[in-house]
């Protein structure tokens, strides 16, 4: 905390008390003098503004004209003012002001500003607004397709007996679709609320991997893909068994699906291999395929984020796969790392500690 010590505006006895005060307060407040110079500047504003500190005329510590017109407001009409900001630089940051004068007893005109970072609070809100609005689309589209078959039936092709089934068709799985949306959505829903409990039950990773693999065996298959396993006996994490059954579900279906089944893939092969170290152990899973471009890879695991959203549609994806294991992982206290270079495939790795035994 610094004071200006030779301040006009405030007899110095006063100066040190609302120093002390504003220093007291964990949120971050500013108090300037009659002519807009700094009085005292308290440590969480210190952080924000590093620039600032006493007898500067905040206008050189704090370059928001925003800010300067709220103040002269508030001076010209004696009440609180508020106003908001919006810093760009060097990382954008929303600001949320309330100036109010303090009349000192010589009657000059002290104003003590404060302010609350709502950058993250926005941040969050235009998070939620974009996924509702990607969920609200997500399910408009199936939901249109089987209102439309619906009405065909109803109307032009009543009597149709070859188009009923074929339509038909297409409405189970457009129904498909959106069940699984849904239940990705309430996954990750309830994966989030879960998110600060630490899942603590003793669960053998290598069974894990070795029942997906069986369970992915015909769909592999189909695709004419390879699923190669290598793993130690056994290896135990502390966590959710169900949870880590959809983690190494959603990597290899998607190895399978976007790597290793692409038309232009060599080596249609996936290796998942699971090593044990001293207290950690990494699960990989990899393939062949076309690889993700270096753009992409941050965005992989936002919701609704797909390379192709096309392609992600009709293998069935639903867009929420990278983030529910992204999710998973964090509250098993993991780490996630997707590795790939266009035209030579992609790796995708897991790490969990081990539990402790
Ligand atoms: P989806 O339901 O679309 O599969 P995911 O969240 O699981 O959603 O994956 C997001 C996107 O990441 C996919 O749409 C795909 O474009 C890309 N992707 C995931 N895994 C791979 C992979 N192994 N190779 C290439 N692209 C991949």
């Amino acid at each position: 905390m610094r004071t200006l010590a030779d301040a006009k505006s405030l007899p110095a006895r006063d100066r040190h008390i609302v120093a002390r005060l504003i220093d007291a307060l964990p949120e971050a407040v500013i108090v300037v003098d009659a002519s807009d110079r700094v009085v005292a500047v308290n440590a969480p504003a210190l952080t924000l503004f590093p620039a600032l500190r006493p007898d500067l005329l905040l206008a050189r510590g704090l370059r928001a004209p925003d800010v300067l017109d709220a103040i002269m407001r508030a001076r010209a009409s004696g009440h609180a003012e508020r106003a908001t900001w919006l810093d760009r630089v060097p990382v954008e940051r929303f600001f949320e002001l309330h100036v109010a004068a303090m009349e000192g007893p010589s009657g000059s005109a002290t104003m003590i500003l404060t302010l609350r970072d709502l950058s993250e609070a926005r941040r969050v809100e235009r998070m939620r607004v974009d996924f509702v609005a990607n969920a609200s689309h997500e399910l408009r589209t199936p939901l249109a397709s089987l209102l439309g078959f619906v009405e065909t039936l109803q109307g032009p092709a009543r009597d149709d007996v070859g188009a009923r089934v074929k339509f038909l068709g297409i409405m189970r799985e457009q129904a498909r679709r959106m069940t699984r949306l849904v239940d990705d959505l309430l996954s990750l829903s309830r994966i989030e609320q879960n998110l600060h409990l630490l899942p603590q039950s003793p669960v053998d990773l290598v069974s894990i991997v070795r029942h997906i693999a069986d369970t992915l065996t015909p769909m592999a298959q189909e695709n004419n893909v390879l699923l190669k396993v290598e793993a130690p006996a056994s290896v135990i994490v502390g966590g959710d068994r169900d949870e880590l059954l959809r983690v190494v579900e959603n990597l290899v279906e998607n190895a399978i699906k976007y790597g290793a089944s692409d038309s232009l893939c060599a080596n249609r092969q996936v290796d998942i291999t699971l090593v044990a170290q001293e207290r950690q152990c990494v699960l990989n899973v990899s393939d062949y395929g076309p690889g993700i471009a270096p753009e992409h890879l941050p965005r992989l695991t936002e919701r609704f984020y797909r390379v192709d959203a096309g392609q992600s549609r009709a293998k069935g994806g639903t867009g929420l796969g990278l983030a529910i294991v992204k999710h998973i992982v964090a509250r098993h206290r993991g780490r996630l790392g997707i590795e790939s270079q266009p035209g030579q495939g992609a790796t995708f790795s897991v790490t969990f500690p081990l539990q402790a035994s």
